[in-house]
C-alpha cells in the first residue's frame, strides 16, 4: 500500500495590502554608528505609525550623541500573497485575503 500526494503547481505573488484591514505601515530608525572598536550602537526608535516621531527620534539620538551619524531606516509595509489560479483565475472574492 502507498500513499500519493498530487501537488498542483501554483503562481503565487506578493503584493502591497491595501485592504482596510491591512496592518499599518510603520517606521524605524535604527543607529548603524560604531565606536572606534567596530562596536555598532544599535539604538532604535520606537517602531511607529507616525514617521516624523521616528525621524525626530534620529535627530535627537544625533544631537545627544554627535558622533553617531549612521542609521538604517526601516518601514515595515503589509504584503499579502496571492495567486489568481486558487479562484478560478478570477478576481479573489470579497474578503478572500
Ligand atoms: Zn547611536
Amino acid at each position: 500500500m502507498s500513499t500519493r500526494s498530487l501537488f498542483r503547481f501554483v503562481s503565487w505573488t506578493v503584493k502591497p495590502d491595501r485592504e482596510p484591514d491591512a496592518a499599518p505601515v510603520t517606521h524605524l530608525y535604527r543607529c548603524t554608528s560604531e565606536d572606534e572598536a567596530g562596536n555598532v550602537c544599535g539604538a532604535e526608535s520606537a517602531r511607529t505609525e507616525d514617521g516624523a516621531s521616528a525621524e525626530d527620534w534620529a535627530l535627537r539620538h544625533a544631537a545627544e550623541n554627535p558622533d553617531h551619524r549612521s542609521y538604517a531606516y526601516a518601514p515595515e509595509l503589509p504584503y499579502v500573497a496571492t495567486t489568481p489560479e486558487l479562484f478560478g483565475g478570477h478576481p479573489e472574492p470579497e474578503g478572500a485575503a
